[in-house]
């Protein structure tokens, strides 16, 4: 058997299996032994979601909402993924208008996204939806979040709708009955069981239920992977007047902090990820090589929310050995970060690390083949198809790729549908394997929009018994225009 096949044939057996590129001896190398054949206990359920994450949450409420008995299986021990964890803002509730005179500024995505925000809004968990000024005019608009409410919000909601949660619990496994997936093998504190559904979606962002699936996928480890820290302790003023002297903001928003308008709610740095102006030259070396940056958000006084900590890995994410290593080398780069916060940025000099993520935030894990990719000639061009789901107006690498004219381009259905399984959907960073294309695709607002579309074609397609290419659009379009999706027509 060669390396492929074996694999694959691990995966579907729900066993680990090294990235074709890890460090890992070879598998046929190893010992091995044989786990005895247990019965697992069978849940069942309509629609099943692999990953309690940004686009997971919202697909598993959506697909409750829609009449479906929903599972979400979460392998952490609370939903909401790399929006609480990775992220400096929500990218972009908005079109990229700025870029383009008489262009007007226009929301567009709305749905179950907006309500997460209306909710933390009540409680002050975020800082609503704040312009962005400053030097690079395309970033336009900052939505940034208090990651513990987002937390129990999302939480609270998916309870109100009635999905049945289950966190810590890891997705472990696929069990297929032809080119359908019959249930998903979980392993939890409670053993290993099985979740048997009639549709499936993946938002795990590393595409594992997929993989497990036999789906074609790509590990293209082109992204860094970080971990972000949050500061506390920090006087914000303090630090925004010394960066502002110095010329060392490349953008600032402003927005709600603590009940109050008009805050500072985000710093940006004057290019990419440096922090250059007048800034001591020991502080930007130190920061450039422990892939720090300065590019954060606040919605509390004296809290910077996330300071991210790169390093681009050697290989890719999936291999767990490697994984450990990067682990503890950005654990301690972080606290080398903060040392230099301390001591070159006035405002950081008593601060410390209130919060880091509980394990690697990544940019893409595996990139899932879906019956569509979207290209970024799709998106600068802003193209909309027959069966769209959402529309979108946001990219990363603005002001470099913009969409047409400040406006919006469409994800299609197609887009979701992984390709070679009858019932599996997948939502979230793990579609769009273009790099750039992927930039616009993969920012949380559209990985959400996603996940509402998909929780409901899902619940649809279990409720009829049907195959997600057998779902009439028109139903779907309905149902999501029902769920106060935005379309441009
Ligand atoms: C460092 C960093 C900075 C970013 N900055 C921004 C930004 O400023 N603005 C922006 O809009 N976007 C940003 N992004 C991108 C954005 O945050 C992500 O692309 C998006 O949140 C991904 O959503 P997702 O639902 O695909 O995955 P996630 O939110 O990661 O959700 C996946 C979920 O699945 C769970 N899971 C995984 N495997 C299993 C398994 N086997 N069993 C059970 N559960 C499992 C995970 O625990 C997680 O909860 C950033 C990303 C990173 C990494």
């Amino acid at each position: 058997m060669d390396r492929r096949n074996f694999s694959k044939k691990m995966m579907m057996a729900g066993l680990a299996v090294p990235a074709a590129n890890s460090s890992f001896s070879d598998p046929d190398e190893q010992s091995s032994i044989k786990e005895d054949v247990r019965n697992l206990p069978v849940r069942e359920f309509d629609v099943v979601v692999a990953g309690g994450g940004t686009a997971g949450v919202v697909a598993a409420t959506a697909a409750a909402r829609n009449g479906a008995k929903t599972a979400l299986l979460e392998g952490k021990g609370y939903a909401g993924g790399t929006v609480v964890e990775g992220g400096t803002a929500l990218h972009s509730f908005f079109n990229l208008w700025k870029a383009f005179p008489g262009v007007e500024k226009r929301q567009v995505v709305k749905g179950i996204a907006q309500e997460i925000i209306d909710r933390l809004l009540l409680i002050g968990g975020t800082t609503g939806h704040g312009d962005v000024t400053g030097k690079i005019d395309y970033d336009c608009v900052c939505t940034a979040i208090d990651t513990e409410l987002y937390k129990l919000v999302v939480m609270e909601m998916l309870s109100e709708a009635g999905v049945s949660v289950f966190t810590n619990t890891l997705v472990a496994g696929a069990v297929k009955k032809g080119a359908s997936i019959d249930g998903v093998i979980t392993q939890s504190r409670m053993g290993r069981e099985l979740f048997r559904g009639r549709c499936f979606i993946d938002s795990t962002a590393y595409g594992d239920l997929s993989a497990y699936a036999g789906a074609e996928f790509k590990e293209l480890n082109d992204h860094p992977v970080c971990n972000s820290m949050g500061l506390g302790n920090v006087n914000i003023e303090k630090m925004y007047t010394y960066l502002m002297k110095n010329n060392a903001l490349g953008d600032i928003a402003w927005g709600l902090r603590d009940g109050k308008e008009d805050q500072i709610i985000r710093f940006g740095s004057e290019s990419g990820y440096t922090i250059r102006g007048r800034l001591p030259q020991e502080f930007v070396d130190g920061v450039v090589k422990l892939g720090s940056g300065l590019i954060t958000t606040t919605v509390h006084d004296n809290y910077l929310m996330f300071i991210k900590v790169n390093y681009k890995m050697p290989v890719s994410p999936t291999n767990r050995d490697e994984v450990a290593k990067a682990e503890l080398l950005i654990r301690q780069n972080q606290y080398k970060t903060l040392e230099l916060f301390r001591k070159y940025l006035p405002g950081c000099e008593n601060a410390f690390i209130a919060r880091t993520s509980p394990s690697l935030n990544i940019r893409r894990g595996r990139t899932i083949t879906c019956d569509y990719d979207i290209s970024l000639s799709d998106i600068i061009e802003a193209k909309h198809f027959e069966d769209e789901i959402m529309v979108y107006g946001f990219h990363d690498s603005a002001p470099r790729y913009q969409v047409k004219n400040g406006g919006t381009y469409g994800v299609p259905f197609k887009a979701l549908c992984v390709r070679g399984i009858d019932n599996l959907l997948a939502a979230g960073m793990l579609i769009t394997t273009d790099f750039q294309a992927h930039m616009s695709t993969r920012n949380t607002v559209c990985c959400m929009g996603q996940g509402q579309a998909a929780g409901t074609a899902a619940a649809l397609c279990a409720i009829r018994n049907i195959g997600t290419r057998d779902l009439k659009y028109s139903e779907l379009r309905k149902a999501l225009e029902d769920g106060k999706v935005y379309f441009e027509n």
